[in-house]
């Protein structure tokens, strides 16, 4: 069986590692290949790489470090095929949703190539007699990203294609479930002239993460995963004098307003709520309609569009999604169906015990809706993360926007109306991190930032944008006189003013 191990100062690194973890084929339904779950040994090993080479690095002039990100995004898109059918085979989203995953990752890259730009300074002639003061953003030197299971591409790019350009050198942990796609961007890397120990692969679990939380040398850890463990590793992180942003799970609504085009809106759900078998921290799994007679026409509407959907294996270009990433996240997307029904929502479409024809011991989910679900059940107020969208009826706008303002989780919210005063209020007045107007899935494009609110999001920047590169970078600056000897001195002991 094939075993995927580090990628550590520029290869391969041997198989040293303890303990593996089985990573599956969720279209069959088995195990696939093993990974290394590496331990402080595998780190220090990549640390000390890294250390070597991220001094050379960050004195690179930055357009000859853009020039490096230029090449690697050509090569990305050279091997975009290849990418999206290793991704697609680890991970259970169908081709075109995983190339859109590595499309989104490269958007960051084109941003990241303008770094020339970004990282210049700030300087003030003469703030004082004969005193300039300049400031520079300068890299921290080395980073580390602990990156889900759900974006094997996009993540990782949000993140290093970041540190790197602006100086840094970079270790990445990402998720053991589907570690392929991380390693062969790191390869692409090498290939596009980063220098080896740039951008290194560690693979494990909490051992490995703990390791890079508490290691001395790492200053910065960007995460992203599920809220327990982001709140987790901000704490531990923190603790251990590091800067570290942590983005956690969500629980994104969309309301619609009685003026809303529901076919549209309809249209837009189905996609929303179940692409990639709802396995997005940006997908729309609460359906928020205002009025009774707005919640009966879109429910009328939902059903005929979720029995269209085609479910399929990932490689088929007509299915709309596919498996969920392994059977114990099945388990648990049906469990928590199952309390659904026992809280006394309606369940009016089940998507359990929904099996392929040739592919029965898949890890499918049928799309599931429940109507009628109360903000005080569980199944509403925790993420479920597959396909299952829920409609949680409201009376009022007022009573809409308080459902997405109250909830623990802050990501993402969707407004579904014709109205530009309502859409303003929502807009303005809603407590959570990215809105759409109309929009479902309000990712922000890579040079605005990406950051959720509340639970959805621990620390203070947001990833990529100018919010990334500020993570990244610290500032220092400079007060410079260059005395010509003439100038009468103050008084020492007093601070000085500029007065
Ligand atoms: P996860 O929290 O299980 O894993 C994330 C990372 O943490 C992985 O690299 C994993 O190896 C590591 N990890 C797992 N258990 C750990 C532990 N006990 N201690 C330390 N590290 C541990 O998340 P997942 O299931 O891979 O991804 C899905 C979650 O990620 C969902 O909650 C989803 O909403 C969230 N997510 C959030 C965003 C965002 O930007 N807010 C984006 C994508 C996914």
């Amino acid at each position: 069986m094939k075993t995927i191990g580090h990628l550590i100062a520029g290869s391969a690194a041997p198989a040293a590692a303890q303990r593996f973890g089985d990573v599956f084929d969720p279209n069959a339904g088995v195990v696939q290949a093993r990974v290394a779950l590496g331990d402080a040994a595998a780190l220090e090993a990549a640390v000390a790489a890294a250390r070597a080479a991220q001094p050379a690095w960050a004195a690179t002039n930055p357009q000859r470090r853009a020039r490096v990100m230029f090449a690697f995004k050509a090569l990305v898109e050279k091997n975009m095929d290849q990418l999206a059918h290793m991704l697609s085979s680890e991970h259970g989203k169908v081709i075109a949703d995983a190339k859109g995953d590595i499309q989104r990752g490269l958007e960051v890259i084109e941003f990241a190539c303008g770094v020339p730009h970004l990282l210049k300074g700030e300087y003030t002639q003469g703030a004082g007699p004969g005193i300039d003061v300049y400031s520079m953003r300068v890299p921290l030197g080395i980073g580390a990203g602990i990156t889900p299971f759900n974006f094997p591409a996009m993540i990782p790019m949000w993140m290093f294609g970041v540190a790197i350009a602006c100086g840094n050198a970079f270790i990445l942990k990402p998720s053991e479930r589907d570690p392929s796609v991380p390693v062969r961007l790191a390869e692409l890397m090498l290939e596009a002239g980063a220098p080896e120990g740039i951008l290194q692969v560690v693979h494990g679990d909490k051992e490995m993460v703990d390791a890079i939380l508490d290691h001395p040398e790492i200053g910065a850890v960007s995460f992203v995963g599920s809220s327990d463990i982001a709140h987790y590793v901000y704490s531990r992180g923190v603790a251990a004098g590091k800067r570290v942003q942590a983005m956690g799970g969500a629980k994104n609504h969309g309301v619609v307003m009685p003026d809303a085009d529901l076919d549209q809106v309809v249209k837009e759900l189905a996609g929303a709520a179940f692409g990639s078998a709802g396995e997005r921290c940006m997908a729309l799994p609460v359906v928020v309609p205002v009025g009774e007679k707005t919640a009966n026409a879109l429910r009328d509407k939902l059903i005929p569009a979720i029995a269209a959907l085609r479910i399929g294996v990932s490689t088929d270009p007509d299915a709309d999604y596919g498996p969920v990433v392994n059977a114990a996240h099945k388990a648990r997307v049906e469990g928590w169906i199952q309390t659904g029904v026992d809280e006394g929502a309606e369940l009016v479409v089940d998507g359990r015990g929904f099996a392929l024809q040739g592919h029965e011991k898949g890890f499918f989910i049928g799309p599931t809706l429940f109507d009628r679900v109360k903000p005080s059940m569980q199944s509403y107020k925790e993420e479920i993360f597959g396909p299952v969208l829920q409609i949680v009826r409201a009376e009022s706008f007022e009573e809409a926007l308080e459902l997405p303002t109250k909830h623990q989780y802050g990501n993402g919210v969707a407004l579904f109306t014709r109205n530009g005063h309502a859409a303003r209020e929502f807009a303005a007045r809603v407590n959570v991190g990215m809105v759409g107007i109309n929009v479902p899935i309000p990712v922000p494009v890579a040079y605005h930032s990406f950051g959720g609110w509340k639970r959805s999001a621990f620390g203070d920047h947001n990833q990529h944008g100018m919010e990334g590169v500020r993570f990244w970078t610290r500032v220092k600056t400079i007060t410079q006189r260059w005395p010509d000897g003439s100038a009468e001195g103050g008084n020492a002991f007093v601070i000085p003013t500029m007065g």
